[in-house]
C-alpha cells in the first residue's frame, strides 16, 4: 500500500519503498485525477494538485463518510498538526491558476533546477532568485528536504516553488512535466542538475525501469526531461532560453582527473543497447563499477548537449551547454564515499590540485551559464579558471564522437519511450 501522512495543510507520500518496488501500482495511486478526486472528496476544496498533493483543509475536516470511497488506494497514517501555515512559496504553488493568470510575458523569468535540494543546485538556485530576475522551480525527489534546505539557505519566499521529481522513474518524470506544465509558468532555463554518485558500489541498484541507477538517473531521467520540456523551453519569452546539463571533468579523458582509474568509456553501446539492465548494467557491456557508471553517465550527458545542439538549436533557439563547477570537493554527490575518502579529499582539492570551489562560488558559475548573456553559446562546454573566469572548454575525443553520439540518442530515446 501507499503510506500517506496528512498535516493540517499537507499530504506527504512517504511510501517510497512502494514506489520503487511497484511503480506501476504506485503511480497509478499518484495519478493526478485520483489524488485530486480523493483530495476534493476529502476537503471538498481541494486545490490545485501536483504529485505530492497539498490540502487547504484541515484533515479534521475530513468527513469520515468519504475514506471508504478512498480506502482501497489511499491509507491514511496520521493528522499530525502543524501549527504554520503553508509558506508563501507553497501558497503561491497550490493556488489554483495562481501563476497561470499571468500573462507569460508578464511573468519572471522561470528556471528548474533538477537537483537542487542541496549543493551545487541549490546554491544556483539562490544566486538567481537573490537577482529577483528569476524564479527557481526546485524539481526534487525530497520535498522537505528541499523546503529546509531554501529556506536555511536563505531564499525569499515566493522567489521558489518545489514541485516533486523523482528522475529514477520515467513516470515520475512525465508527472513532473505535467505536473509543470499546469502551473502556467514559462520556462526560460531548464536545469539538468541532479546526479548520483555510487563509487563504493559492489552491486548495481536500480531505476524504477530497471536501468543502472547512475545512467538511469543522471542521463536516461534527464534525457526524457529535457526532451518533453523543448517545446516550453522554445516558446520562451526571454528569446535566450536555455537548457543546461552539467557535466563533469571526471567523463573527460582529455584531462588529468579524467585519466584517473577507471576512466569513462562508453565502449559500443552494447549495455545501453541491452537497456542497462541487471543482465548487462554498464553501457559498454563490460563488468559493473560504480565509479566508471558514474563517469559513462556525464559523457553521455555531455554527449546528449551536443546532439541537442546539431538537432533543435537552430529550428528552436534554444542555447544548449555542459559545464565543469569546478571540484566542490563537500557536496551529498560524494555521500557514499569512504569516511577516509571524504576527509581527505577537500584539503586534497583545496592546498595539492587547486581544483576546489566552494558550494557557493560552483552555484555562481551554474546561474552564470544559466543567465550570462555572454555566455549563450550553443554547444558549448564551460569551465573556469582562476585567471581567465570562464572560457570555452575542450570535450574529450568520445564526447565529441558525434558518431557515437548519435547511437547513444536513439539507444537512449528507445529506453525512454520516445521516437528516435
Ligand atoms: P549533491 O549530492 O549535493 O546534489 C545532487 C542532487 O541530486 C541532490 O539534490 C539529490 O537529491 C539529487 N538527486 C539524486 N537522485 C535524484 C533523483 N532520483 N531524482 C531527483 N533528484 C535526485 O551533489 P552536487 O551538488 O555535487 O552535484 C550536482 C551536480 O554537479 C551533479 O550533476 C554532479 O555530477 C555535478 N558535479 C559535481 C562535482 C563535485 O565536485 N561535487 C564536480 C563536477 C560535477 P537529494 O537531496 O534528495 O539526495
Amino acid at each position: 500500500f501507499s503510506l500517506l501522512v496528512c498535516s493540517t495543510d499537507s499530504i506527504y507520500l512517504i511510501g517510497s519503498l512502494d514506489y520503487r518496488s511497484n511503480p506501476k501500482k504506485m503511480s497509478a495511486v499518484m495519478s493526478t485525477s485520483k489524488i485530486a478526486n480523493a483530495g476534493a472528496q476529502m476537503s471538498g476544496k481541494a486545490s490545485r494538485v501536483t504529485k505530492v498533493v497539498r490540502l487547504q483543509a484541515p484533515c479534521a475536516r475530513i468527513p469520515p463518510s468519504v475514506m471508504p470511497a478512498t480506502r482501497s488506494t489511499l491509507v491514511i497514517a496520521a493528522a499530525a498538526a502543524t501549527a504554520s501555515p503553508p509558506s508563501a512559496s507553497l501558497a503561491d504553488q497550490f493556488k489554483p491558476n495562481a501563476v497561470a493568470r499571468i500573462p507569460p510575458t508578464q511573468q519572471k523569468q522561470t528556471a528548474i533546477i533538477t537537483g537542487a535540494s542541496s549543493g551545487l543546485g541549490l546554491n544556483a538556485a539562490k544566486a538567481l532568485a537573490a537577482t529577483g530576475e528569476w524564479h527557481v522551480v526546485m524539481a526534487c525527489r525530497d520535498f522537505l528536504k528541499a523546503e529546509k534546505a531554501a529556506k536555511a539557505i536563505g531564499m525569499p519566499a515566493g522567489s521558489y516553488s518545489i514541485l516533486h521529481l523523482d528522475l529514477s522513474s520515467l513516470e515520475s518524470v512525465r508527472q513532473f512535466v505535467a505536473s509543470f506544465k499546469a502551473t502556467g509558468r514559462r520556462l526560460d532555463a531548464l536545469v539538468c542538475n541532479a546526479a548520483v554518485y555510487l563509487p563504493t558500489a559492489k552491486e548495481p541498484r536500480f531505476t524504477a525501469d530497471g536501468f543502472e541507477l547512475s545512467v538511469g538517473t543522471n542521463h536516461l531521467g534527464h534525457f526524457l526531461l529535457t526532451n518533453l520540456l523543448l517545446d516550453d523551453l522554445k516558446n520562451a519569452p526571454n528569446k535566450q532560453p536555455r537548457c543546461v546539463i552539467v557535466g563533469s571533468i571526471t567523463g573527460n579523458t582529455n584531462t588529468l582527473a579524467g585519466n584517473v582509474p577507471p576512466k569513462a568509456n562508453l565502449g559500443d553501446l552494447s549495455g545501453l543497447a541491452s537497456g542497462v539492465t541487471v543482465a548487462n548494467p554498464m553501457m559498454d557491456g563490460q563488468e559493473f563499477n560504480g565509479a566508471k557508471a558514474y563517469k559513462d553517465s556525464k559523457v553521455a550527458c555531455m554527449m546528449t548537449v551536443r546532439q541537442m545542439h546539431d538537432r533543435f538549436h537552430e529550428s528552436t533557439g534554444v542555447t544548449f551547454a555542459s559545464l565543469y563547477p569546478g571540484c566542490i570537493a563537500e557536496t551529498g554527490l560524494f555521500r557514499e564515499h569512504y569516511g577516509v575518502f571524504k576527509t581527505l579529499f577537500p584539503p586534497f582539492q583545496k592546498y595539492v590540485t587547486k581544483g576546489y570551489v566552494s558550494e557557493e562560488e560552483a552555484g555562481r558559475r551554474l546561474a552564470q551559464v544559466i543567465s550570462d548573456p555572454k555566455l549563450n553559446k550553443s554547444g558549448a562546454y564551460w569551465s573556469w579558471s582562476s585567471s581567465k573566469g570562464s572560457f570555452e572548454n575542450q570535450v574529450s575525443e568520445e564526447v565529441a564522437d558525434d558518431a557515437k553520439a548519435a547511437k547513444l540518442w536513439d539507444l537512449s530515446a528507445k529506453l525512454v519511450g520516445l521516437s528516435a
